[in-house]
């Protein structure tokens, strides 16, 4: 028998559970232990609430999750509620898939100003983690900057523009959705460093942003190459910077999602709050970095929301990168019998697909590195460890009472309702 100890249930968790319950068949018991009472991570709280069909790869994960050689153990912090080492005593292998739930700093003055907000923050707001709950993003101004091209700058722009017809079918939080409903919002900025030819915007999420309601975007013709250079992107590269041609012919709505590229943020400036982003034309180099031109100006901005990345937070005990941001690791391996998945092993890019190959690898190596038969004791040993502690654990059995309450409470049309704070989704649990 292996004892394979999982921290995190988002999708890096559940492939690897998955992969390791394939390989191993029942000489296998996989703990994926969450910090939170709901499983599932980026899918509940990364993933759009207006993208629900890639959601549904959930229903993947539950199926592996209603087996007998791998329980859910909710509610339980590692660094808080038990150690490294401990985990270690337990089981033979334990895999780090704690995602990359922190964002990165912009590292310019005036990034701490009230109104200016990281992409975990908010998209964690608009999706009910309870660590952004009380988050309370100033959308009375007309401006808003999002700093970044990437998807999930798309992300933030597109859940800003919508209007509240456009949520119907989402899971997006009723306070969320009664907030952008009172939002003035008339004008959304989109900072790109580089160039349309460096977006990392992909063709059928950058398209959404083309048939919004009340929301048109907005490209300066100026901005983009000769049209014959497209010819060397790659296709869906090729694809996206297409949608950006369209964008210049749109005519307008009454709200506009415009694209600023070689604008580089330099400061943000306001008075105990954000009021504008100062940003630096740049130009672009044949090997497609930028430098700066000395010209500035200011796109006022009474919210920004920096979409420029993510980093997994450090675990006392467990060798760190700083400078990439995750776990020290070679291929998966941080040390014998320590292992990083997912955004905690390589960074926060790819899909959610990228995580299925990464648990496949990981459980490879478990079988060819950790022995079983170890003796040692994994699922007793950590609930009696918890109980001592007088933790209690939420099971996957529990979370789908929480999962039916939030099912029971949504509103018309919509999945779920759900739960946005901890006491809240406890106490769902004690009814
Ligand atoms: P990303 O794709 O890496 O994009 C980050 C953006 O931030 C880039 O445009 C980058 O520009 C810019 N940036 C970085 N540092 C900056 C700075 N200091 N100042 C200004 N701009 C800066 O990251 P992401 O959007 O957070 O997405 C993370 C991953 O999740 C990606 O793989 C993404 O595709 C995926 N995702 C997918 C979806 C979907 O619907 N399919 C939705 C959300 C996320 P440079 O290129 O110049 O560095």
């Amino acid at each position: 028998m292996r004892h394979i100890a999982v921290i995190g249930s988002g999708p890096a968790g559940y492939y690897t559970a998955e992969a390791c319950q394939k390989l191993f068949g029942d000489a296998v018991r996989i703990d994926i232990i969450d910090q939170l009472p709901v499983p599932y991570g980026l899918i509940r709280f990364g993933v759009a609430p207006d993208h629900q069909s890639i959601k549904g790869v959930s229903r993947r994960y539950e199926a592996v999750a209603l087996t007998d050689n791998v329980r859910f153990v909710g509610n339980v912090r590692l660094g808080r509620d038990l150690s490294i080492d401990e985990l270690h005593d337990l089981y033979d292998a334990v895999v780090l898939a704690t995602g990359a739930p922190h964002d990165r700093a912009l590292g310019i003055p005036g990034e701490d100003l009230r109104g200016v907000i990281g992409s975990a923050a908010f998209v964690g707001w608009y999706n009910g983690h309870p660590d952004h709950e009380t988050l309370a993003p100033p959308l009375g101004g007309p401006d808003v900057a999002v700093i970044g091209v990437g998807n999930v700058a798309l992300d933030v722009a597109r859940i800003l523009s919508k209007t509240r017809a456009e949520f119907a079918g989402s899971d997006i939080t009723a306070p969320a959705l009664d907030a952008l409903d009172a939002a003035t919002i008339r004008r959304i900025t989109i900072l790109g460093r580089r160039g349309p030819h460096q977006i990392a915007m992909t063709p059928k999420e950058l398209g959404e942003l083309g048939h919004l309601a009340r929301s048109a975007p907005q490209v300066d013709p100026a901005d983009l190459p000769p049209v014959e250079a497209d010819a060397a992107l790659e296709p869906g590269l090729r694809k996206s910077v297409a949608h950006l041609r369209e964008f210049t012919t749109l005519p307008p709505k009454p709200m506009t999602v415009a694209f600023d590229f070689f604008a580089a943020p330099v400061r943000i400036e306001g008075n105990g709050h954000a009021e504008r982003v100062i940003v630096e034309r740049t130009r672009l180099d044949e090997l497609g970095g930028v430098s700066g031109t000395g010209e500035t100006y200011a796109v006022p901005a009474g919210l920004i929301v920096s979409c420029i990345g993510y980093k997994t937070p450090p675990i006392p005990g467990v060798p760190y990168d700083e400078r990439a941001g995750r776990f020290a690791n070679v291929d998966g391996l941080i040390a014998p019998g320590l292992y990083a998945v997912g955004w905690a092993r390589r960074g926060p890019t790819g899909t959610i697909g990228t995580n299925r190959p990464d648990g496949q690898a990981v459980a490879d190596r478990i079988g060819a590195e950790v022995a079983g038969g170890s003796g040692k004791e994994g699922r007793p040993g950590l609930d009696r460890l918890l109980s001592a502690r007088g933790i209690d654990i939420v099971t996957f059995r529990d979370w789908k009472k929480i999962e039916a309450a939030e099912i029971a409470r949504a509103r018309d049309g919509a999945p779920r309702e759900k739960f946005t704070s901890m006491a809240a989704m406890l106490a769902a649990l004690a009814d």
